[in-house]
């Protein structure tokens, strides 16, 4: 029989309760309690993962070291727990009837009718038990996204149904988060609304074992046991979450209400009095005390949805900590940037970030803003694109090509500085596809880059087709465009500097996807610091 643990959470009542930030919070509480835990989302759309869908349908699309293309959940779990995940970690229903529909094509059911029930959920619970079963976890914590009645999840919820009967209650449970809305107008919190959706898992034939409740009032005693009465939990398993003014603090007010102490009771674990957040906690006492304000742009093309940029924005969140400063972003439309308006709307800001993103629309906007910080010496940091336009920049306004682009906008290119890579010019499918996941870096000694992360290689994460294209390496370096990090075995420019001013970097990876609470990313701690020390001159 397993040894691990199994935490399902699911969702009631409404979306974007935060299932991800209480799976993450709780994940954490029982880490500094000694236990091994990952976390997984399962996310019931079609989509074999979400690296092909728009920013403006789901957010940021997070990159696993695996190269795995993942829900924007695994940012947080990381960020939280400071371990890394991993293709296991994400799971769509796209996944699981591919897997299953390929099995089918090998002959592997042997002339079975494959159905939803059992090939289906057996997938699903395969799915899960990887992580449990890799040896390397004693407590999985499996979120499943949309909410309980929908129908694409009904599969999930029948396969968390088979396991916990086969588990048994010491080695599985189920976390219901809902929502106790607030009618102003009566001037009452209402526990209708969860007390239909933890029927509605009922009829699936799953019971709650704990209900976190979103609340944006405090929740009371009386209110607690009735909704333990009429959802069949115990009152201690009635956890209140309240509005937090920042996810960092959810997992302490998990621990007021003692939601690792239910589990870990139910799991017949020791539930010892200590638990050490001071490291955590150290964290939010500098986010929460800055002793200085800095504002940096954040020049993208999604900036509609805060969700688009969200590793950007949580990396700023730590290292804006580790400088013990408050780091504003004001986010700023690249579509709508042109030489009209630039000077007005970057001439104030301490530091520029040009954002990753894909295809045509807003490039010019961006240019334009690299073009600004770079000659006004504002620190400046670029991101994939953000760093591929850097190069574009450079190679029109010092060296002169005022035709350079990259092969992405113009595949007629006279002036291609940023070109499509050779393993990619026979590839027609879009996902899965690209440069993806962990890859090394070579740094140049002496250079910003290195002074940030004071090592002579480094691991980071990519996600993109096109590169640097080495054929203008030369002109651009005698032009004052370093390149100050590449791969060690292919050449591929990884990062690029300019040579006289105070912190300009372009780096073809994403940094923002390995910074966490802990472990804050030591190019956003020497960005912020460059911000800092630019705003105080
Ligand atoms: N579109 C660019 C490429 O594919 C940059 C990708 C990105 O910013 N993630 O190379």
């Amino acid at each position: 029989m397993s040894q691990t643990k199994y935490i399902f959470v699911t969702g009631g009542v409404s979306s974007s309760l935060g299932k991800g930030i209480i799976a993450a919070s709780l994940a954490k509480l029982l880490q500094v309690r000694g236990h091994k835990v990952t976390i997984q989302k399962l996310d019931p759309y079609i989509n074999v993962d979400p690296g092909t869908l728009n920013p403006y349908e789901h957010g940021e699309c997070y990159v696993t070291d695996d190269g795995a293309e993942t829900d924007l959940d695994l940012g947080h779990y990381e960020r939280f727990l400071n371990v890394p995940t991993s293709q296991a970690n994400n799971v769509t229903t796209g996944r699981i009837y591919q897997s299953v529909i390929q099995k089918e094509r090998r002959g592997e059911f042997l002339g079975k009718t494959v159905q939803v029930v059992p090939h289906i959920t057996n997938e699903i619970k395969e799915r899960i038990q990887i992580l449990g079963n890799c040896g390397e976890y004693d407590i999985v914590i499996t979120e499943i996204g949309g909410t309980v009645g929908d129908i694409e999840s009904l599969p999930y919820i029948e396969a968390v149904r088979q396991m916990k009967w086969e588990l048994g209650d010491d080695h599985s449970m189920v976390i219901h988060l809902t929502l106790i809305p607030y009618l102003s107008a009566a001037g009452e919190l209402k526990t209708k609304p969860t007390q239909h959706s933890v029927k509605t898992l009922m009829e699936s034939g799953l019971k709650a074992d704990v209900l976190v409740c979103r609340t944006e009032h405090e929740l009371s005693d009386d209110l607690r046991r009735k909704l333990a009465l009429f959802c069949n939990v115990k009152q201690e398993a009635v956890i209140q979450s309240i509005d937090a003014s920042t996810i960092y603090d959810v997992p302490n007010l998990m621990l007021e209400e003692k939601l690792d102490a239910v589990v870990l009771r139910q799991f017949n674990l020791p539930v010892e009095e200590n638990v050490d957040l001071t490291a955590w906690n150290g964290f939010l006492k500098k986010h929460k005390n800055p002793k200085n304000t800095i504002t940096i742009g954040l020049i993208g093309k999604y900036v509609e949805l805060q969700d688009s940029y969200k590793s950007i924005l949580e990396a700023f969140i730590h290292a804006g900590a580790a400088n013990e400063v408050k780091v504003k972003v004001e986010s700023i439309h690249s579509e709508y940037l042109d030489s009209s308006n630039v000077a007005d709307k970057v001439k104030h800001l301490d530091g520029v970030l040009v954002a990753p993103g894909f295809g045509e629309r807003g490039i010019e906007g961006k240019i334009k803003a690299v073009q600004y910080a770079r000659e006004n010496k504002i620190p400046f940091l670029g991101i994939c694109l953000g760093m591929q336009m850097a190069v574009i920049e450079y190679s029109r306004n010092v060296l002169g090509l005022k035709d350079a682009i990259s092969i992405e906008q113009d595949e007629s290119a006279v002036n291609p500085v940023i070109n499509l890579m050779e393993e990619q010019k026979d590839v027609t499918d879009k996902g899965g596809t690209m440069r993806l996941g962990a890859w090394k870096c070579a740094l140049e000694k002496g250079s910003n880059v290195y002074d940030a992360y004071q090592e002579d290689e480094i691991l980071e994460r990519h996600r993109h087709r096109y590169e640097y294209n080495n054929e203008y390496k030369k002109q651009l370096e005698a032009a004052g465009l370093l390149t100050t990090g590449t791969n060690p075995k292919t050449g591929l420019v990884e990062i690029v500097e300019v040579k006289d001013h105070p912190w300009f970097v372009g780096v073809q990876y994403h940094p923002e996807y390995k910074s966490t609470v802990l472990k804050p990313h030591p190019l956003f701690v020497a960005f912020v610091k460059a911000a800092l020390n630019y705003s105080k001159n």
